[in-house]
Order: C-alpha cells, then sequence, then structure tokens
C-alpha cells in the first residue's frame, strides 16, 4: 500500500533559502492529513517539493527523504510523480479560463490510456454532478466553488492513490466551503484515497481529518490526531480564534 513518508526534509529556494527545516511527517493510505500554519510557514512549499511541480531545476533544492510506496521521489519529473500515484490540486485551482469544463477535466488525464479516459470522465461527473450542464461552457465563468470542483476532477483524472490540496477553501463563501470538504470526506471513502491538505481554515481542515500537522517557519511545532488538536488550547488560542 502506497503511505507517503517524509523524513527529515529540508526544502531550500535557490539553494540557499532553508524554508522547510527537518520536517518529518506521514499519510498512511486512507488517512486524511492537515498541515496547518500561517501565511510562509512552508506549506505550499513541501506540496510542490513532494508533487515535483517545482523541481530543482526551478530551484527548490531537497534534503532529505520524501517516499511514496516505499519509493524515492528524488529526481522524479512532475509527471512521473502522477503516474506513481500523487496528485495535487493546485493554490489558486489554475483552471485553463479559456478551455471548457471538460477540456480542463480532460486535461489530468494525459497519464491514463486513452481508452480509459472517456470512463474516468463520466467516473468524475459522477461525483461532481453538478458540472454536467456546464461542460461545455469556458472554466472562467464558472462560480470559484464550481473551479474548485473543476480543479478536483482535473487532479482526479488520473486515478491517484494520494490527492494533495493547496487551500481548497481559499476565496470560497462559507457554504461552498462546506460543501467542498463533504466532497473531500466522501472521496476518501469513494475512492480509497489518501489525502494531505494544506489549509489556513483549521478548523474545518481538523474536522475532517484524521491527523494534522503545524508548522511555523519551516518546522513542526506541533503535530497529533486531529481530535487532539482541536481541543487544544494552544492551538485554539494561535490557530482557531476564541470562539
Ligand atoms: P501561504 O499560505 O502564504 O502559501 P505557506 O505556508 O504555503 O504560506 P510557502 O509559500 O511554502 O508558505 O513559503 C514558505 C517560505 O518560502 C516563505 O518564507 C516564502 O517567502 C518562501 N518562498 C516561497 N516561494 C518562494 C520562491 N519562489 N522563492 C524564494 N522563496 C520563496
Amino acid at each position: 500500500m502506497a503511505e507517503l513518508s517524509v523524513i527529515n526534509a529540508q526544502i531550500f529556494y535557490d539553494r540557499t533559502v532553508e524554508a522547510i527545516r527537518d520536517v518529518s511527517l506521514t499519510v498512511a493510505p486512507g488517512e486524511i492529513v492537515c498541515l496547518l500554519g500561517a501565511n510562509g510557514a512552508g506549506k505550499s512549499t513541501l506540496l510542490k517539493a513532494i508533487s515535483g511541480i517545482m523541481g530543482p531545476e526551478r530551484g527548490l533544492l531537497t534534503k532529505g527523504s520524501l517516499n511514496f510506496g516505499g519509493v524515492s521521489l528524488a529526481g522524479m519529473a512532475s509527471e512521473q510523480i502522477v503516474r506513481a500515484g500523487i496528485s495535487q490540486v493546485p493554490e489558486g485551482r489554475r483552471l485553463f479560463v479559456d478551455l471548457t469544463v471538460e477540456e480542463n477535466i480532460l486535461m489530468g488525464g494525459f497519464t491514463l490510456p486513452a481508452a480509459e479516459r472517456g470512463q474516468r470522465l463520466a467516473e468524475i461527473y459522477q461525483i461532481f454532478p453538478d458540472l454536467v450542464p456546464h461542460r461545455t461552457r469556458v472554466a472562467g465563468y464558472l462560480s470559484g466553488g464550481q473551479q474548485q470542483m473543476v480543479a478536483i476532477g482535473r487532479a482526479l483524472m488520473a486515478r491517484p492513490k494520494l490527492l494533495m490540496l493547496d487551500e481548497p477553501s481559499l476565496g470560497l463563501a462559507p457554504k461552498i466551503v462546506a460543501t467542498i470538504f463533504e466532497t473531500i470526506a466522501v472521496l476518501r471513502k469513494a475512492e480509497g484515497l489518501s489525502i494531505l491538505l494544506v489549509e489556513q481554515n483549521a478548523r474545518i481542515a481538523l474536522e475532517v481529518s484524521d491527523k494534522g500537522y503545524v508548522l511555523e517557519r519551516g518546522r513542526v511545532v506541533f503535530d497529533g490526531d486531529a481530535r487532539t488538536l482541536l481541543d487544544s488550547p494552544e492551538i485554539q488560542e494561535f490557530y482557531l480564534g476564541m470562539d
């Protein structure tokens, strides 16, 4: 089974700026794990290193080990990482706004044999039936929530084992955020997915997660099961606000 295991990772921009310092974490098969922390804590950097979106050739140097299913991700191109079973939904969704909903979703299926893409597309529409009436519309005209669904659908096209989501709640109304998080919980069961979630909205992230890690200036300062973090006075004071 495919476990993500990050061991003593150090990640540098331009070989010198240390954005992640000695971070270790695991995401077991079928687990939902959230990475919390303020702006600039290093959450997106860790996801970019795991997905290979920004590799050494683009200035991101990783030391320590990043393993998935016992295989090292070091030196793999992002396409190989997708083939290994890891897909990312990037921060800000990054859709091709001039292409249609369907063209955007299909874009995520480049690693599948052509004969399987139609079947997988039908499965994506079963997960997100609200997208069906919009399939031929240009993605830029959709609401923020619908665009987030397209971005998740695109990532799911590759049939990942691990889905990484960077700030899925960004810029969305609370009701839409709740729907997106319900979908995340459903996906874990329906697709047998592991999920690594980066979120500013700590409460909603912990409510859906099994485990959480809190990053501060590139280091893990708290980690534990989600219930314990939700109940922790420090986490409540610094990350959950006063209720
Ligand atoms: P946010 O929620 O703002 O995205 P984050 O926790 O995801 O925050 P990162 O974006 O990973 O944080 O940033 C971690 C550190 O790395 C910050 O100090 C940031 O300034 C620095 N950093 C991010 N991107 C680059 C880059 N391309 N070049 C150099 N430094 C960078």
